[in-house]
């Protein structure tokens, strides 16, 4: 029997949540010929833009190619932290100078803050932990110097909370000694992604906007001052169009399709386990990531009884016979003790890498866009779609740290990252290699 046989090619999440039947949309066979705001694209980013154009009294249109949630929104890990820029305060101050540096930064932090307040004055049923906190293990000894000093900038230049776990300690935050110490960011947390994707949709519904799938775009094209959208075997007038098509951005949609790479992420869930078990790997309920190129991520699920296990893969399609045992492995090298759990849910998504690892919105020929999160992204889609519809609204407040910074690309690159798979291979082995 292979290893992916009858486990679900699905998100365990989407079982918690009501996805992928959840009523939120329309049938787009009734999509109006004229629409004054359309959004394309029904993740966080989007429907969190919906929200804020709704409340401000605007016609919203959203429409998604499959389900509402269908990309990362319903299929991440679900931690949530202020996702720093990749190049940390030395190498963004060495880029932007430090005014604009400690901007970016603070305005991560901003993000996760903006998230909380959403969920729990909306009171957006999602399971969330607010601040359960996150242990980040450390894969090889010399990254523990590396992150302490890192961690130290971080809170020197905005306040970022943090305490270094050496290897002794660490034992009461993660039940395996595969780590050589980590960190504990106490202002971290975790929720349900679908949960919260499928909430954030039903506030846009409450707030008036209309949310029509499966209705995916073809393209955009100016038509004086509104724009012609082809949907399906239709084409729609709309006055303003959002882009928030992250790592699914298809050809239909050149200009961003040349700007995103989509990298695969896979998350494996188990079976129910006795709480003993779920304690002996998570004995104070953090969610957990690491420092590995990997980039492992993992955590119970919310009720406490599952391990939710998610890494980097190497495929460019969804193939749960490749990333299920790889994961599954992986898993086992952290954690022995959960070699007879069963794995009942694989599955994977996109993430949207960008070529500068910043988060980039603003309109291009008109049109207005949100994306980039580069994996980690569940507030940082959430704050900068709420700030793409300030923008679309050009009221104050719609400014951010990130503007002004050009949406880069590479020369020849086509949306196809065909040098990504053997620098990710070889990540790998390095890792393992030093595993
Ligand atoms: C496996 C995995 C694990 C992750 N773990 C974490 C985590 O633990 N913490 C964290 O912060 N982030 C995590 N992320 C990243 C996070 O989920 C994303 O950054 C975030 O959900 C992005 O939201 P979004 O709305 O921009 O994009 P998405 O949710 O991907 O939505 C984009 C939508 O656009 C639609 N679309 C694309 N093209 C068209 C078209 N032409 N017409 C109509 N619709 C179209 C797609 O169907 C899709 O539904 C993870 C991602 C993955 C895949």
């Amino acid at each position: 029997m292979s290893m992916s046989e009858g486990i679900q090619n699905r998100p365990y999440w989407w079982d918690g949540s009501g996805l992928p039947d959840a009523g939120l949309s329309l049938d787009p066979q009734t999509l109006p010929e004229t629409v004054e705001t359309l959004i394309i694209g029904a993740g966080y980013s989007g429907l969190s833009a919906a929200l804020t154009l709704a409340r401000a009294g605007r016609d919203v249109t959203v429409i998604d190619g499959d389900m509402i949630g269908y990309g990362c929104s319903s299929r991440n890990g679900g931690q949530i932290g202020p996702s720093f820029h990749k190049l940390g305060v030395a190498g963004l101050t060495a880029a932007f100078g430090q005014a604009k540096a400690t901007a970016i930064l603070r305005e991560s932090m901003e993000s996760l803050t903006y998230l909380k307040t959403l969920i729990s004055d909306e009171g957006i049923d999602c399971d969330i932990q607010p601040e359960s906190g996150r242990f980040k293990g450390i894969s090889r000894a010399r990254h523990y110097e590396e992150t302490a000093r890192s961690n130290e900038s971080l809170a020197k230049a905005v306040g970022f909370a943090f305490e270094m776990v050496p290897k002794a300690q660490q034992s009461a935050h993660i039940g395996s000694d595969f780590y050589h110490g980590g960190a504990v960011y106490p202002e971290d947390g975790q929720l349900q992604p679908a949960k919260f994707v499928k909430g954030l949709a039903q506030k846009a519904i409450a707030a008036g906007a209309h949310l029509y799938a499966p209705a995916r775009a073809t393209g955009v094209t100016r038509d004086g001052d509104r724009f012609a959208v082809g949907i399906g075997d239709r084409t729609v007038s709309a006055g303003q169009v959002l882009v928030a098509t992250n790592g699914y951005s298809g050809p239909e949609l050149p200009f961003f399709h040349r700007r995103i790479m989509p990298l695969r992420s896979a998350i494996i869930a188990t079976e129910q386990l006795a709480p003993d078990l779920i304690r002996s790997a998570f004995p104070d309920g953090k969610c957990i990531v690491d420092s590995s190129r990997l980039v492992l991520y993992y955590r119970p699920s919310p009720d406490g009884t599952r391990v939710v296990f998610g890494g980097r893969s190497f495929d460019n399609a969804d193939r749960p016979d490749h990333y299920v045992p790889d994961l599954r492995r992986l898993m086992l090298r952290i954690f022995p003790q959960l070699a007879e759990a069963r794995i009942t849910h694989g599955w994977s998504g996109t993430v949207a890498y960008t070529f500068d690892y910043a988060p980039h919105l603003g309109s291009h020929d008109g049109v207005h866009y949100v994306m980039g999160y580069c994996g980690s992204g569940v507030g940082r889609a959430t704050y900068f779609g709420h700030k793409a519809a300030l923008k679309m609204l050009g009221e104050k407040g719609g400014e951010t740290a990130l503007d002004g910074l050009e949406f880069p690309t590479r020369a020849f690159y086509n949306g196809k990252p065909w040098f990504l798979p053997a620098v990710l291979r070889w990540q790998s082995f390095m890792d393992r290699f030093g595993v």
